[in-house]
Order: structure tokens, then sequence, then C-alpha cells
């Protein structure tokens, strides 16, 4: 029995206490006692600190477990763990350092479970793995929710890189207090006491230690720790290159199918996705859901079965002249492995505006989610774009904003826009949808403040003072990584399988005597998976299709010896 005292989303009070702190049974843990061994402890031990990485699980047969976090003032209990509950969160899973201590309060005995032994359990007893898994998502959802993590964010809607830092931590599922300097009135004490300048805004305070000023995403991921050292002498069986639905669907199956798999992501898991508010069209969720939480879900499934993910790194090259291939990332680290999946996705296009780059984060934004949308808040915005990702765009900031005003370059929304989406937009009272118009000109100081907007039929030019406008104008592939390495259509998409054939050739290696796979690319053991592919479908879940398919052809290659 457990007891805490911070909110759990979308939970009863009931279903908090039973399902993020659950009692184990007698039974359970005699289940669990092979995997562990049992250990004295008494009062005021202190069983795992913050920071720690690789701390095991406690199981407490008796006596009392308390789960703090340092603050300013002192320290706050998270948690306290009774007989029959168990310590951890999510990175016991994922091997990330502990965000908490763990002190005992009342002397007893406490089942100790390593790291590895605990995965070993997850994996073959299915009644615990649920238990486990759901009460460690929870309890980090928890965190995230009250803020209680060991990073403090200082931003203002002024700096384009408070929503990029916003975006990944919160990607990462990786919990933060925000400290908004725009509205917090001891914001300038605080600047002040880390001597902190307008200019290096925003900043981040990383595990109370280090300040960073105006970091990148990975300066952050190096101060958090959120990759483990990776081998490179280590050999893998599949890099999976990209973190996005098609990539975590690779992840989840070769993991699962026992292969060792590494996944690179320049960002954070999600892809994509991740920037949608809602997905309403994948198989199995009927009232849809967020492109973030299906990647967090995806991402600790992954992590689950033993898949290694590194964020905020970008693939630079493949070397592909001979096999084991080798990945080479941003940092110059060389990763070899016998085969590779591609998915890559696609980027957002950045339509030729004068001014965008100045307002990327502050007014401009190419994803339309819960970090974007309070920002819209009783504003007249606007959306650009005909497709898809603009019309969930539009159906979901109209629910915020005071008016939507929808530029849509030719003279009819997609013929690719789901009916759904346009039933809703063409029914919205606070939705204009302006045919024939593109946005000439972005205008402000430190903010967007006004745009200009052309009707192309009649030339007329509007200004309209907007502060933000959400570019979703389509996306080109991420596969300038892989020049002179394989063969891609005239768009730069990867070409696979069958579609080889009818290619002409061009930058093709194909060295094997028999034909290429399905998702096969010009390279023997090389595929392409998701919106990177020649001819895909842009949907998820033929991304997710898509990865998983991938791995059945990977072990095809690699019983070739
Ligand atoms: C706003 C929006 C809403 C959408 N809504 C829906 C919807 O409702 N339903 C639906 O079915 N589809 C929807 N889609 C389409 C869907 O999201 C995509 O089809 C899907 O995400 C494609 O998945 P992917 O894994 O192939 O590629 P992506 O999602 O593009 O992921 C690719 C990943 O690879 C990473 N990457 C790229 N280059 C490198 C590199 N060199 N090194 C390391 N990592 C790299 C990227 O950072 C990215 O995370 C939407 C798309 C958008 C933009």
């Amino acid at each position: 029995m457990s007891t805490f005292p911070f909110p759990i989303p979308n939970t009863s009070a009931l279903d908090q206490q039973t399902q993020a702190f659950p009692s184990l049974t007698p039974a359970q843990i005699d289940r669990i006692r092979p995997y562990g061994k049992v250990r004295a402890v008494s009062a005021g031990e202190i069983l795992f600190d913050v920071g720690k990485d690789q701390m095991p699980m406690f199981v407490v047969l008796s006596g009392e477990l308390e789960i703090l976090q340092p603050t300013c003032s002192g320290e706050r209990r998270l948690v306290k763990h009774e007989p029959g509950g168990f310590s951890g969160e999510i990175n016991m899973i994922s091997g990330r350092r502990s965000l908490a201590q763990g002190r005992v309060t009342e002397p007893g005995e406490f089942l100790e479970v390593s790291r590895e032994n605990l995965r070993s359990l997850i994996a073959k007893d299915a009644e615990l793995s649920e238990i486990f898994m759901r009460a460690y998502i929870l309890r980090r959802l928890a965190l995230i929710t009250s803020g209680f993590g060991d990073v403090v964010l200082l931003g203002s809607i002024h700096c384009g890189g408070t929503l990029r830092l916003r975006e990944f931590l919160s990607r990462n599922g990786h919990p933060y207090t925000y400290v908004d300097l725009d509205t917090d009135s001891q914001a300038q004490e605080i600047l002040d006491r880390f001597q902190v300048s307008v200019k290096e805004v925003p900043v981040l305070i990383c595990r109370g230690t280090k300040v960073l000023r105006n970091p990148t995403p990975q300066e952050v991921a190096d101060c958090l720790e959120l990759n483990h050292p990776v081998d490179e002498s280590q050999v893998r069986d599949v890099i999976v290159v990209g973190g996005g639905p098609s990539g975590l669907a690779a992840a989840v199956y070769a993991a699962s199918e026992g292969l060792d798999v590494l996944v690179i992501e320049t960002s954070a898991p999600g892809g994509q996705a991740g920037s949608s508010s809602k997905i309403e069209n994948y198989l199995g969720f009927p009232t849809g859901i967020s492109g973030s939480e299906l990647a967090t879900r995806a991402f600790n499934q992954a992590q689950k079965f033993g898949a290694e993910v590194i964020v905020a790194h970008d693939v630079v090259r493949l070397h592909c002249d001979r096999r084991p291939y080798q990945i080479e990332l941003d940092n110059g680290q060389k990763l070899t492995t016998r085969t590779v999946v591609i998915a890559s996705g696609a980027q957002y296009n950045k339509p030729d505006i004068p001014n965008r780059g100045k307002f990327e984060g502050t007014g401009v934004y190419y994803g339309a989610t819960n970090m974007e949308a309070p920002l819209c808040e009783n504003e007249e915005i606007i959306v650009v774009g005909g497709g898809n990702s603009a019309g969930q765009a539009v159906v979901y900031l109209s629910g915020f904003a005071k008016h939507v005003h929808m530029l849509v370059r030719s003279g009819q929304l997609s013929e690719s826009m789901s009916r759904y989406l346009i039933d809703r937009i063409e029914s919205n009272p606070k939705v204009s949808v302006h045919y024939n118009t593109e946005i000439v000109a972005f205008d402000g100081d430190w903010h967007l403040e006004n745009v200009q907007w052309r009707d192309k039929a009649t030339g007329e030019v509007r200004t309209c003072p907007v502060r933000h406008v959400f570019l979703m104008t389509g996306a080109v592939p991420s596969t300038k990584w892989l020049e002179g390495c394989l063969a891609l259509d005239s768009k730069g998409f990867i070409i696979t399988g069958h579609d080889l054939e009818l290619a002409n050739g061009d930058g093709s290696k194909w060295t094997a005597t028999r034909p290429p796979y399905l998702l096969e690319t010009s390279l023997p053991g090389v595929f392409a998976a998701g919106d990177v592919r020649s001819g895909n479908v842009k949907r998820v879940a033929s991304a997710v299709g898509e990865g998983s398919i991938s791995v059945h052809l990977v072990h095809r290659v690699l019983a070739e010896g």
C-alpha cells in the first residue's frame, strides 16, 4: 500500500491509488522473489538518490519507504510505500537517472530487484508486466503534470527557443517546472541570481546545479544524460534512423523479436505525428489520440522490450560502400550495423516568406499541439494549407482562438483531406476559408504582430493584426544525408522493392543475386519505411505497418549471413 500527494490526470482518486500505486498480493510478491534478494533495511537508510542511474527496484515486505525530491526550501515527499508497495517510475524501464531519493522511514525487509532482472520479469510475467508498466507510466505522467522534475526552464513567448525547449522536454517525457518571465514578478531576481542577460533566454537549470543559457536540445540531452553511452565496437543487428511512427514500430517489433536494435532520433520520439493535436483515424482509438501520447506509448513499449534509443542526434551519413554498414552521427561517432531501417520521414516545408525565420517560435509555428494552442486563446489566428494536417490544426485551434483564417493556395481543399475534417471546417462559424490566397509578409518587433496576405485572383493585399500563424504546407523527405548511396525518386523519396526495377538505376548499388524485398532500397539490407519512402501514403497506420514489415524482412537478410 502506498500513499501519494500529487494528482494523476484523467483518473478518479480511487483509480489513482490502485493503478499508479497498487499493492502487490503475497502471491504476486512470491513470483518476484526469484528475481531479487531480500535485504534488511534500517530507518534513515538512503537506497537511491537523485541523479543515480541503474538503481534497483524495491518491493516493501515490511517497514516503510519514502520517495522524496529536493526543493529550494528543503524537500517534498512524493509518496510513501508501505508493505506491498514498490519503488520506481518509467526510468526503471528507460534506465535514465533517478528524479527522486528513496529513504527508509520504518525498518524492515525489502525485496531488491536489479533493473535487468525487472526487465526479465516483465518479459515473462504478463500480469506483473501490466501492473508495473501501468504504474510506472502513470507515476511519470503525474510528475510531468505536477512539474516535479530536475529541470527549471525560464522562458518567454518572445524567445523562439522557449517553445523549442518546452517541446523537446515534453516530447522526451521529461518533467520540468516552467517559469514564465513575462508574467512572473520574481523573474528578474531569478535572472540576476544567475547573472543572465535577456539575450541568453531561455535558461534551463539542470539538476539544480548547471545553468544552460539558450541551449540546444543536444546540450539539454547531454546535461540530463538522456542518452546512455554507446558502444562503438558493437555490430548491431539493425539501426533504425528516425523515431517517428515507422521507426518506433520497427523498434518495438525488432526488440520484441530478440534483435539488437538501436534507434537514432534527431529530436524526440514522435516524428510528424507528434505535432498532431489529435489523430482520429488510427485503428483502435475511436475517440482519437494525440500524436504525443501515441509516441510516448510507443517509446515506452520499445524500451520495455529492450530497444536502445538515442535522442537529440542527427544521422549525417550512411557509409554504404562496404558491409556491415556504418551510420555516422553528428558528433562523429560511427556505429556499425548489419541492416538499416530508414524511417527518417519528412520535414515540413518552410515557405519562402520574408521574416519567416525571425518569427519561428514567436508567432510562426509548424505544429499545432497543446504547447501552441494556449497561446492562441481569444486571438485571431491563421492556418496556412489545404491538406489534412492544416485541416486538423484548424479544427483543434478553433477551440481556443477567437477566429481562424484558413489560407489555401488553390481554389479548393486538398482532395486528400478527410471528409470528417472538411465537414467540421465548413460547419464551424469560427473558421473562414480564404481560397487562392498566400502570405506575402510577416511584420513585428520581438513577436509577430501583422500578417499580409494576397488574393491571387484579384491581387488585393490585406494586412491583419495576427500574432499566430501555423504553416502546414506539406513536407519534403529527410534524405539529404543519404546522398549518393541510394536510388531516390525525382522528389528525393527512397525507391524500394519492385519500383527499383522501373527506376533508371541512377545511384543504385544493388549487388545481391536475389531481387530486392518489398521495402528494400537499392542497397541490400537497407530498408525504407513510412513517409520517407517513394509512393508512401502519409498516414500513421501505414508508417506503423511498414515499420513492422521491415523487421520481418530484416530477419530474412540476417538469415542470409
Ligand atoms: C500536423 C500533422 C497531423 C497529422 N495527422 C495525421 C492523422 O490524423 N492521421 C494520420 O494517419 N496521419 C497523420 N499525419 C501524417 C503522419 O503523421 C505521418 O504519415 C507519419 O508521422 C509518418 O511517420 P514516419 O515515421 O514515416 O515519419 P515522421 O513522422 O516524419 O518521423 C521521422 C522521424 O525521423 C527523424 N529524422 C529525420 N531525419 C533524421 C536523421 N538524419 N537522423 C535522425 N533522425 C532523423 C525526425 O526527427 C522524425 O522524428 C499528420 C501529419 C502532421 C504533420
